[in-house]
């Protein structure tokens, strides 16, 4: 049996106040999620989209305040199955899917608050954008015209290793990329404040780094199988 109120409460009694916890919840069924609802978590991270798709149906009445964060690669095709309901999307990688974004919330007459997701980690097979290729979204005209999404900050994956150094390294990378960013785009801007990053084996490191937001999974579900779906 897994523990999920004990282990959110395990974790909230160590995170700031100012640090988020977005509940990983994919590959978990529904029951996990009324569960961790139950002791007050609000806002979950899936990062599949016909997955997060039918869990906001099953759960849109019983738990109707539910924050269902998009946290995985998204594809342009499928960002109208979302638009109606998610409240973030962590994975903004490129500006047409920026503008497909914006979009599809202007004719479900919402406002969806984005992250952009950058590459830190040294692995080739990580989604996100450099810090060159998003100033060139930021200075775009078509950036700049766009009226349905909130930018609110950045998102990153460190590498998957044990050598903590390097993922403090990557993770400060980001803050970096964050101040230089705020400074120069965003510096009266009170909604771009967050960053997202740190996991289940990294998150201490990630608020140490700054993180004002982590996406914790296993440390509250449990190991995810990704046979059974
Ligand atoms: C699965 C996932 C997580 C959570 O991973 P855990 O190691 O289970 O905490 C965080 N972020 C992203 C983008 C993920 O896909």
């Amino acid at each position: 049996m897994v523990e999920i109120v004990k282990n959110i409460e395990g974790i909230r009694s160590r995170l700031p106040m100012s640090v988020e916890l977005v509940a990983v919840s994919k590959t978990h069924p529904v029951e996990y999620i009324v569960e961790a609802y139950s002791c007050g978590q609000r806002i979950f991270g899936e990062n599949k989209v016909q997955e997060m798709d039918q869990k906001h149906e099953a759960l849109k009445d019983s738990c109707p305040d539910i924050k269902w964060h998009l946290i995985g690669h998204l594809q342009t095709n499928k960002v109208k199955y979302i638009t109606s309901y998610v409240d973030m999307i962590h994975s903004v990688d490129s500006l047409k899917l920026l503008q497909e974004i914006d979009k599809h919330a202007k004719k479900d007459g919402r406002v969806i608050k984005c992250l952009f997701e950058m590459h830190i980690a040294s692995e080739e097979t990580k989604f996100g954008l450099d810090r060159d290729e998003l100033v060139q979204i930021l200075e775009s005209p078509e950036f700049k015209s766009l009226q349905n999404v909130k930018i609110c900050g950045l998102m990153g994956m460190a590498s998957n290793t044990d050598d903590t150094e390097k993922v403090r390294m990557e993770m400060r990378s980001l803050k970096e990329t964050f101040d230089f960013v705020k400074k120069n785009y965003f510096a009266k801007d009170l909604d771009f404040r967050e960053i997202s990053m740190g996991m289940s084996s990294d998150w201490k490191i990630a608020i140490q780094e700054g993180s004002t937001m982590v996406r914790i999974g296993s440390t509250i579900f449990g190991k995810r199988n990704y046979n059974v779906q």
